[in-house]
Order: structure tokens, then sequence, then C-alpha cells
């Protein structure tokens, strides 16, 4: 059994939008009642909520950018962008927290305390550095990767996405960076948000062949998927990575309310499994979870704490 530290806790439930939005304050509930009836809450570390100061998250997000979420979380209405990601009171601790809560996992990674973590209010994958996108206000995966190299010395970074959208605001953010290697398995962007994530997006410049964009028709099943992750398993393996993050969107399994791929929570285990072996092999077993979108909430439940046995099983 290993050490996994959970975040989860009061000021991470409330990230989540109101008036009956996909993206509610209820998400984190969902999965933590699946938790608790599958005893996983005994055998992992529980961790209370952390906030991250404006320094912290100004590793990855614009000044400027962070002043006008203050703003709006303020005001507590209207919309952060163009009409998906609406503003409400506490938006701004909100947020400090999903990525504040990332950055204490990765303290204790970082210090050997545990070598995996999971935080089921997080890897929001759209926000770019100066502008919020998709239900994401900052992005907390950002704040991370930064924070690994500015305080770790860590470069190589795998970052391996299975939400059913493209992340975007990860993707775009270091495209040209070559030791961000991204696998992105999605579906297809020609007939879902944002949009993005062609198999010709390899990277740019010198990061060109460091990411693998998977796009799934849809309707796509566990064996459409996995016939791919065999493939993106072995590209991540060929870059060696110091260090592992998933975002194990649950918004790619069957039944969502606004996506079409139908994988079976066994991908998200699976997936989970040879992450876990992967970061073993290169990356001296550290591994982080987030997950990301997610809209069925018996989905949702079912494919977090798949990842989160895994993550204490394996
Ligand atoms: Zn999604």
């Amino acid at each position: 059994m290993n050490p996994v530290a959970l975040y989860v806790g009061e000021a991470l439930g409330r990230y989540g939008f109101p008036n009956g939005h996909p993206f509610g304050p209820d998400r984190q509930r969902a999965f933590w009642d699946e938790t608790r009836v599958r005893d996983l809450d005994r055998r992992a570390l529980v961790c209370e909520p952390v906030c991250a100061t404006h320094e912290e998250l100004a590793r990855f997000c614009d000044p400027g950018f962070l002043a006008f979420v203050a703003e709006m979380s303020e005001r507590g209405e209207g919309y952060f962008d163009y009409g998906d990601t609406p503003a409400f009171a506490g938006a701004y601790e909100a947020s400090a927290h999903v990525a504040g809560s990332a950055l204490a996992a990765l303290r204790q990674i970082m210090d050997g305390a545990v070598r995996r973590s999971f935080q089921p209010i997080g890897g929001l994958h759209h926000a770019r550095r100066d502008a919020a996108a998709g239900f994401c206000i900052l992005n907390d995966t950002g704040v991370v990767i930064e924070t690994l190299r500015a305080q770790y010395g860590i470069r190589r970074v795998a970052y391996v996405d299975i939400d059913v959208h493209h992340g975007d605001g990860v993707f775009y953010a270091y495209e040209s960076d070559p030791d961000v290697i991204v696998v992105d398995m999605h579906q297809d962007g020609r007939t879902l948000y944002p949009g993005t994530g062609h198999a010709y997006e390899s990277g740019k410049g010198a990061a060109k062949g460091t990411k693998l964009n998977i796009a799934l028709m849809p309707g796509s099943g566990d064996e459409a998927f996995l016939a791919e992750w065999t493939r993106a398993l072995k590209f991540l393996r060929g870059f060696d990575p110091q260090f592992v993050i998933l975002q194990c969107g649950a918004d790619s399994l069957a039944g969502d309310p606004l996506a079409m791929l139908k994988l079976t929570p066994a991908v998200h285990a699976r997936v989970a499994r040879d992450l876990c072996g992967l970061a073993e092999d290169c990356a001296a077993g550290r591994i982080m979870g987030f997950g990301g979108g997610g809209y069925n909430r018996r989905n949702l439940a079912r494919g977090w704490n798949d990842v989160l046995q895994a993550f204490i099983e394996t």
C-alpha cells in the first residue's frame, strides 16, 4: 500500500459555479461519498486544502489577470470569459485553494513524505496565463510546473490528460517547451470544445515531437482508447520524465452530459496503474493526479476513485 496525499475539504469544494452549472460545487461531495463507501479515506493521507499566495500564483499567471480575477470575485457576477465561466463571490479564494493544495501536495512529494497525490478538484486545464476559459479560472497545473522548475530544479515533466476535452491551457503554454512532454487523449476537436488538439500539433520549434495529441471520434470506447494508449505510454517512456502529472477528467466516460466518448472507468484505472509504473521507473515514483472535468456525478465518483485506488494499490 502506497501513501497517497489526498486533498479534499470545504475550501476546495467551493470551487464550483452556481445556478445549475454543470461544474457545480457538489462535485467534490460526489467523489468523497464514494471514497468513504470504498474505505479509501482511511487508506489515504487526507490533507486540508491550502491557499496559494499571490507570488506562487504569479509563477504561471499574469499579474494583471490575477487582479481581474480578484475584482470579479469581489463583484460576484458577470463572466470571467465569453460566457462559460461565471464569476461568483469567493472565486479568487477558491481558485487559489485549488492551486495552493496542488503546491502543498508537491511539497510533500518533493520532501519525500509521499510519492503520490490526488486532488479531485483540480486540473483546470483550459485556463491560460492571462485568461479563464471552459470552467477553469486559474491553471493549477501550470503553477505546479513552474514551481517544479523554480523551486525544485526539475525540468522534464510528463503531462498526461485523458479529460474528454483537449487541455489547451496547458498545451499552448508549453507548446514550444521541449521539456514538457504532453500526451493528450480527447474527443476530436472538430466535434467538441475547445476545437484544438489535432494530431499534427506536436510542439513547436525545439519542442517539435514532444507532444502527442490523440483525437478520438465520438462514440469511441475502451478498445479504441487502449489501442492508442499503448503507443502513448511508449512515447512517454522515450523521454524519461522526472515527474508525472495526470489530469483524469471523468467526462470521457460514457454518459457524460457534455461529451460523446464511451469509456468505462477501467480506462482510468489502467492509465493510473501504467503511469505509476512509469513514475517508478523514471521519476522516483513521483506522480500527481487531478480530477479535471466530469459532469455526470456517478461517473466522476467511479473514475476518480478508481484512479485514487490505483495510486494506493499499484
Ligand atoms: Zn473536460
